[in-house]
């Protein structure tokens, strides 16, 4: 035990440092190395076998919701980012520029995508003629530029994988209904498939996207007490419309300008999978996202071969067969233990002993990875069994969250128990706030936290209280968190 010892010692406790906690899982299992440029990752095949489960389940969600997949050019003229100020003010600091092609110098430089509104909205100009074009509901999955200072793998990255919906209606309410029915669509994904509990909101016009009407997010709480956004749904009104001329004769042969939105999830939340869900063993991936979803060990004793392998081998290809995603670890060169903490490290959410002993009684050991408890199960229960295991994992993950988010989010009463807590626990702060930037802007220079989001319902009973910077009278009950 004491070689097993060691391979999980080789990670930093969270509690020490988190984030080398969070680098060195993300680097020994496997998930993602760093690139020789800086600032740039490489997702290795675990990590990207998350992504692509997300990616099937999202965009499952998002086809069942009435969109289409469709693919634009990484490239973006610059004249098409000078078009719309704002926009391009918003972004300039990131974006990567082409200004040759082969040997020649380009006579206009090109944007590497930091975002892709003004490619879009170009064509949408020409697509878009009348209402019965109307509502255009597209989406994208691809890559993204953005040339960050700071990084960290999955969460900040100078290339990064995303989808970006992308729709045109006819009336106001109609894209403010899609923003929002986006907003609930990311809920849902990251609660059911993820297990990670999100706050919905809309952000304030400090934090809003650049171009947008109003912009929507969803929030999570890391186990480190830093919010994460998770992902944005933006109302863009008809700015983007009025700058790149998309209009449509309406039902009363006026010639109009479209309202859009647009939204995206990108691979960040592969790192909030990390940041929620792990601890000092290691990742816990929940099943629905899980590359693996169940390991199976035999234990290698005496002729184990001829009795425990063959059994092992039966139990995998069965749950494969039913659509589980199975690992047989047969590798001989390991012990059972050094197997069981290499694959706790790695997150598989149930692991299956098959020993001789347990053999003799046709049962085998099960032993989850969200809390660690062991049960003996029979061989022939293993069809029903194993489902109700992972779906009670996947719900034991999600309601460990949420009891975090709950024990993490407190309500101040002033401004000194906002900074007291801010700087020794961190977690989400619910306070009035008068609404001002110049409070805002005061309680970031001086506690590092923003505003996540501002709930989109307030209970009745919650009578406004003062703004929590400047005792003024309250205009919104809000989440601020220190955030990544
Ligand atoms: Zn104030």
């Amino acid at each position: 035990m004491e070689q097993d010892e060691r391979f999980v010692k080789q990670i930093t406790p969270k509690s020490v440092d988190f984030s080398r906690w969070y680098v060195e899982i993300i680097r020994k299992t496997e998930m993602a190395d760093y690139a020789p440029m800086k600032g740039m990752m490489v997702i290795r095949p675990y990590g990207y076998a998350v992504w692509e489960h997300i990616q099937r389940l999202m965009d499952k969600r998002i086809k069942d919701s009435g969109h289409v997949n469709a693919y634009f050019p990484l490239f973006i003229p610059e004249s098409f980012l000078k078009k719309e100020m704002e926009h391009l003010e918003g972004f300039a600091p990131e974006v990567a520029w082409v200004t040759r092609g082969g040997q020649e110098e380009l006579e206009e430089r090109l944007a590497v995508r930091p975002t892709s509104e003004a490619i879009i909205g170009s064509m949408y100009a020409k697509w878009i003629q009348s209402w019965r074009d109307l509502p255009l509901l597209i989406n994208q999955w691809a890559n993204i530029v953005r040339w960050e200072k700071v990084t960290r793998p999955f969460l900040r990255t100078t290339e990064f994988l995303w989808q970006e919906g992308h729709t045109a209606h006819e009336t106001a309410e109609e894209a403010q209904a899609e923003t929002l029915k986006i907003l609930y669509l990311y809920k849902e994904f990251c609660e059911q498939e993820l297990a990670i509990p999100v706050l919905e909101g809309k952000k304030t016009a400090r934090e809003k996207f650049a171009g947008a009407q109003e912009t929507y997010a969803i929030e999570a709480l890391m186990s480190d007490g830093k919010a994460l956004q998770m992902g944005t749904s933006h109302n863009l009104g008809q700015h983007f419309s009025k700058v790149f001329n998309i209009r449509f004769e309406d039902r009363e042969q006026n010639l109009r300008y479209v309202w859009q939105t647009s939204w995206g999830v990108s691979t960040r939340l592969i790192g909030a999978l990390v940041m929620s869900h792990g601890d000092d063993s290691g990742l816990r991936f929940p099943p629905q996202v899980a590359p693996i979803q169940v390991v199976v060990v035999p234990i290698a004793l005496g002729n184990w071969k001829e009795t425990v392998l063959p059994v092992a081998e039966k139990v995998s290809q069965e749950l494969s067969q039913n659509g589980y995603r199975v690992r047989l670890d047969r590798r001989e060169e390991f012990t059972p233990g050094w197997k069981f903490s290499e694959w706790e490290m790695r997150g598989v959410p149930l692991r299956l002993e098959v020993g001789p002993r347990d053999l003799k009684e046709n049962r085998c050991v099960a032993v989850r990875r969200d809390t660690g408890a062991k049960e003996s199960l029979s061989l022939e229960s293993l069809p029903r069994t194993v489902p109700d295991l992972l779906k009670d994992i996947q719900a034991s993950l999600f309601n460990q969250a949420l009891e975090f988010r709950n024990q993490n989010t407190h309500s101040v009463q002033n401004y000194e128990e906002f900074k007291d807590i801010i700087e020794s626990r961190r977690g989400l702060i619910k306070a009035w706030w008068c609404g001002e930037e110049a409070c805002e802007d005061k309680i970031k220079e001086e506690t590092m936290a923003t505003v996540r989001v501002i709930p989109l319902h307030r209970d009745n009973n919650e009578t406004a209280g003062p703004c929590v910077c400047c005792r003024k009278k309250g205009q919104e009950l809000v989440f601020f968190a220190r955030a990544y």
